[in-house]
């Protein structure tokens, strides 16, 4: 239902395991060259500094292989593999830095690759069939959804907002009441941290641009986000939106029927 929405979701999905598996067989290839130019082993101490060195690597590859195996599978079969959920995350972890790395250097779009990674993510996500109370689910969103002429400013206290309904936070706040949800707006990183710490979620339905999605998705392991992007009609950071739709559609996939608002 959520994956509806989104257009060309295989196209975009395909970019970011493509360049995951290509940044696991570049560090294979420059792991091996940097080995044959620089280290020919001559005393029983540099041979044993090989080996421990080669091993390392083959574990960590192993690790990352299955991971990357894992994500084809599970978004393939739409199904959790629960033991390979750490190694999932160990390799996106690891690879997200030399996946952008790649992109910048065949001169894709980052946005494009963050955006496939939220597709993957987002999927991975809704194939656990996560449900919680409302009281578990924190929806974090950015404060550029108010509107910047608004003097009544939200991120100290939510309920600072008139409900006016002259931009989205109110739309975000009727979401709240209906189901009630727990719901931060954030300036940055750090306030979104205060959140999570605060409100103690165990599933979080995230909006925001495709840079600040992607690095939020990351931080928050091992808490299931679903990612919902913003609208950037008058460009970044700036009386930005949200589709109300798409971002209900997350909420009610993370929600207990019996607690879902009419
Ligand atoms: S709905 Fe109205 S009062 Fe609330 S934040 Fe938007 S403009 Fe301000």
């Amino acid at each position: 239902m959520f994956e509806s929405s989104v257009a060309q979701p295989q196209v975009k999905k395909r970019l970011f395991i493509g360049l995951l598996l290509t940044s696991l067989l570049t560090i294979v290839g420059l792991t091996l060259l940097l080995w044959y130019l620089f280290f020919q082993p001559a005393t029983i101490i540099q041979k044993a500094v090989l080996i421990i060195f080669i091993g390392a690597i083959i574990l960590t590859v192993l690790v990352i292989a299955f991971g990357i195996g894992g994500i084809v599978f599970t978004i393939w079969r739409a199904k959790t593999i629960n033991f390979l959920q750490p190694m999932m995350r160990i390799s996106i972890s690891l690879l997200f830095p030399v996946v952008v790395g790649l992109g910048r250097l065949f001169k894709i779009d980052i946005d494009k690759i963050r955006g496939s990674f939220i597709e993957v993510n987002n999927q991975l996500v809704k194939t656990k069939r996560l449900k919680v109370r409302p009281s578990q689910l924190l929806i974090l969103a950015p404060h550029c959804l108010q509107k910047s002429s608004c003097p009544h400013k939200i991120t100290n206290d939510i309920n600072n907002c008139k409900r006016c309904g002259s931009c989205t936070v109110d739309e975000l706040l009727k979401i709240r009441d209906r189901y009630k949800v727990n719901i931060g707006f954030a300036t940055g990183g750090t306030l979104a941290r205060k959140y999570v710490k605060e409100y103690k979620p165990k599933a979080i339905v995230a909006v925001a641009c495709e840079r600040d999605l992607a690095s939020g998705i990351r931080d928050s392991t091992p808490i299931p986000v679903l990612g919902v992007l913003n609208e950037r009609p008058f460009g970044p950071c700036f009386n930005t939106k949200v589709s109300i739709p798409k971002l209900e559609e997350a909420v009610k996939y993370f929600i207990e029927e019996d607690y879902r608002g009419s």
